[in-house]
């Protein structure tokens, strides 16, 4: 669908830039041009990008830090909006933290941690921002978003609104803070007093995760959500597919749970590889594997 003049000044008029690669905006280094990208600075700056695609009834994503994205090679006729640095506040006020969507919760959880609280150890290997956690109800080593989130600030139909998070709004990997139903700006969460080992469990938990996940290449992190029952991984290794390449797609030998680009993977050898790892589980254990990963294109 060609872009009206009119709506491309408006995009152009509020930042947004005009064929940006995705696959530098996303952590799996995967991803042609998009169209439009723009990272407004506050909320109303986000709201007129948002008001603008919508007249034009234009395509719109909102996106955080991309490590949980995989987009196409030929490029999306979209308007991206990253919630990142621009966005990125954050203070503590005794247990109460509150965080701009645009905050990496890796910063944040190490910045509670050194306050002296506790709740978000876990998070501090995720390298998502706290938009893009809330809206998957990002959790590791037992600890989950939902535990220790309070209320959210998003635009929703429009509007700026903050809702108290209640029981339900968030599941496994799931959230009702999610694009396209709500862009989330801020997020407040409870901790509590450390008990004396927060740094030491945060420590231990990046330490696991240096150990058993391939950070060493490009990804978005476990590609599967986990089935009930089960673990994706287990299945995976089960299925002998360790290691299995498609392209420069490649099932992590380190964590089978893990797709990573091992140099020059494109859309389609990921979403192959994809295809097969789902096929393969599924006549080896009979799950179907539901991938957690955000497919775009
Ligand atoms: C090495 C590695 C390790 C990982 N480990 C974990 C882990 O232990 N646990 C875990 O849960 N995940 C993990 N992930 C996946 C990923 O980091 C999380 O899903 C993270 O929460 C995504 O945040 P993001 O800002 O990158 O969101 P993006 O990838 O940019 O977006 C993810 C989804 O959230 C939506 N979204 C993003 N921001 C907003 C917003 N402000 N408002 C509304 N919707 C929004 C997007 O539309 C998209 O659907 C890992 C990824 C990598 C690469």
């Amino acid at each position: 669908m060609p872009i009206s003049k009119c709506l491309e000044n408006k995009l152009l008029a509020l930042g947004a830039k005009r064929g940006v690669e995705a696959r530098s905006f996303t952590t799996f280094r995967i991803g042609g041009e998009v169209a439009f990208f723009a990272e407004p600075r506050d909320s109303d700056e986000l709201k007129s990008l948002l008001s603008a695609a919508k007249c034009c009834d234009y395509p719109v994503y909102v996106i955080g830090n991309g490590s949980n994205l995989l987009v196409s090679d030929e490029g999306v006729d979209a308007l991206f909006i990253r919630l990142g640095s621009a966005m990125s506040s954050y203070s503590l006020d005794g247990t109460h933290l509150t965080c701009d969507a645009g905050a990496l919760l890796c910063t944040v959880a190490k910045a509670s941690v050194a306050a002296g609280l506790m709740g978000m150890e876990w998070a501090s290997g995720i390298p998502g921002t706290v938009g893009g956690a809330v809206a998957m109800n990002a959790g590791a080593y037992g600890g989950e978003i939902k535990q220790i989130l309070r209320s959210v600030t998003c635009v929703s139909s429009g509007e700026i609104i903050t809702v108290p998070v209640r029981e339900g709004d968030l599941a496994y990997r799931h959230s009702a803070f999610a694009w396209p139903d709500a862009v989330v700006v801020l997020a407040e969460f409870e901790l509590r007093e450390d008990d004396g080992n927060a740094k030491m469990r945060m420590d231990e938990y990046n330490a696991q995760r240096r150990e058993k996940q391939p950070l060493e290449f490009p990804s978005a992190g476990s590609v599967f959500k986990r089935p009930v029952g089960h673990f994706a991984g287990a299945l995976i290794e089960q299925a002998g597919l360790k290691g299995k390449r498609i392209g420069g797609a490649m099932v992590s030998p380190k964590h089978a749970g893990f797709i990573v680009n091992c140099g020059g993977a494109s859309f389609n050898d990921v979403t192959e590889l994809i295809a097969f790892v789902q096929d393969t589980v599924y006549k080896n254990s009979g799950v179907m594997l539901e991938p957690e990963v955000k497919i775009i294109g």
